[in-house]
């Protein structure tokens, strides 16, 4: 196998440290909101490396953290007038759902940022002792200078890094590129008891502290994240922990592309962003992991609801091959078993897809292989024997169980056609017209269409009637 490495900037070779064990840790989300799809992006094709190595034949210890206190978890709480550890935990119990829903496997751990206070004070302790850090004013900082090797992750030296930063320059701090490792407590916001006095520890720390834990202070295979994370998050991690064990904190650095928007990159601050929620609920998981898949994982990713819709074409073709197994295995009942035998061909298929998996985990010309595959059974399927059939079949389920896709009788995209949409919305003049009986009328062929309308205020609610799922809200 070949792993992008952003460390070397090389394909490398993947060599795991144990036979047939992989340690990992991504960095997870900080827990004041529902997650977008660009966090999703990340968060799946890392759910992806896991399932790939399980499939493999590896173990994987999978650590990803949530950070549940942070200014803008203190800043929500605020504007709701709430307890910040309800509203971290409540946005925690979100993840959870919004991950199942996107079939993302549950990590060996999740631990929070507030479980491991004592251990983060003990790093930062660690550090000061030993002059890589300093207190200043109630706060402590990172001496960057204390680390030769600062930048190696970003790829570029101290001094580029200097003249480069935009950092604003802060009386408390030696060098305007140390990074805060403590913050003194601000008044009314939740602090922890130190030797630098009162206050809590910054999010670089986090991470760092966690890994050393988690995993024993050994250096682990992989550590993930996405662009964003490369610098400052990761690079000051490395710094915080080389200095102090003197070998590498990770083997193996992976970093996720964005999923842009109109050229932008999604997120929260930009305000062009999708909930992974609303997106699920108008399409559906698979359809969104099929397109966050869609392209290799270090390339952007363009997002527009075209795409949704090929996704959902897409996976449609490959169910519909998927269920013609079935099909044919029910009409070789009656007809002559032939003679041929496809085991050979069908394996072809399941090489190249590992072929394309082992190479930096090409999700996008994995999938391109699927598509080869129904190609094949649409032109000989019909011809199979069963046996070539039940292997045909486990061999979707292998790319299905590496890709997180779970095969779906009914694969429908629940986005409502023009003409649909149409028809709400002569149901709602008919009714401001009090034309009662015509707006009835409408309201039972959309029933008859699985299309169940619940009125509100200024609006109609569209919910899907088999699941009960909300498709859309829309207001006139
Ligand atoms: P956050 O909750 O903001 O710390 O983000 C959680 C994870 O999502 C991090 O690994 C980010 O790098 C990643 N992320 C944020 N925005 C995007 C995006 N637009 N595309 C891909 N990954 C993203
Ligand atoms: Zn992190």
């Amino acid at each position: 196998m070949r792993v992008f490495n952003t460390i070397t900037r090389k394909k490398e070779e993947f060599k795991p440290i144990n036979n047939n064990h992989i340690n990992m840790y991504v960095c997870g989300p900080t827990v004041y909101d529902l997650f977008h799809i660009g966090n999703a992006r990340t968060f799946v094709v890392f759910d992806v490396v896991r399932r790939y190595f399980e499939y493999k034949g590896y173990t994987v210890k999978f650590v990803q953290n949530f950070t549940d206190i942070d200014d803008k978890i203190i800043n929500k709480a605020n504007e709701n007038d709430e307890d910040i550890f309800k509203v971290s935990e409540k946005y925690i119990w979100e993840y959870y759902k919004d991950a199942e829903n996107l079939h993302i496997k549950r990590a060996t751990i999740n631990p929070k940022a507030t479980e491991n206070i004592n251990e983060m004070i003990f790093l930062i302790d660690e550090l000061v002792k030993n002059d890589y850090a300093y207190e200043s004013n109630g706060d402590v900082y990172f001496n960057i200078s204390s680390f030769k090797e600062y930048g190696k992750l970003f790829g570029q030296d101290i001094k580029t890094l200097k003249a480069g930063s935009r950092i604003q320059i802060n009386k408390d701090k030696k060098d305007p590129l140390d990074f805060i490792l403590w913050k003194k407590a601000k008044d009314g916001e939740p602090y922890y008891e130190s030797p630098w006095g009162n206050g809590r520890p910054g999010w670089h720390t986090e991470c760092c502290a966690m890994i050393g834990k988690y995993f024993k202070g050994e250096t682990i295979d992989i550590h993930g994240g996405g662009f964003d994370l490369i610098f400052p998050h990761h690079e000051n991690e490395i710094a915080q922990r080389e200095v102090l064990i003197n070998k590498p904190l990770a083997n193996y650095w992976m970093h996720c592309s964005f999923l842009n928007i109109n050229k932008e990159k999604m997120s929260k601050s930009l305000g062009n962003f999708f909930t992974t929620r609303e997106i699920v609920e108008k399409y559906s998981g698979n359809i969104l992991r099929f397109f966050l898949l869609s392209s290799h994982y270090r390339n952007e990713l363009c997002f527009s609801e075209d795409q949704l819709v090929w996704s959902n074409k897409s996976l449609s073709r490959i169910f519909n091959a998927y269920k013609f197994l079935d099909i044919y295995e029910e009409e070789s009942k009656v007809k002559n078993i032939k003679e041929r035998r496809y085991i050979d061909d069908i394996n072809k298929f399941k090489d190249k897809f590992i072929e394309k998996m082992d190479d930096d985990f090409n999700t996008s010309d994995g999938i391109s292989v699927i598509f080869e595959f129904v190609k094949f059974i649409n032109a000989y399927g019909e011809n199979f024997t069963e046996e070539d059939r039940v292997y045909a079949k486990n061999i979707f389920n292998e790319f299905f169980s590496v890709l997180g896709i779970e095969f779906e009788e009914d694969n429908q995209c629940r986005e409502l056609s023009e003409e649909v949409r149409e028809m709400i919305k002569t149901r709602w003049e008919c009714k401001r017209e009090r034309d009662f009986s015509s707006a009835d009328k409408i309201r039972d062929s959309l029933l008859s269409l699985g299309i169940v309308l619940e009125d509100i205020p200024k609006g109609v609610r569209v919910v899907n009637s088999k699941d009960n799922r909300i498709i859309d809200t829309i207001l006139y």
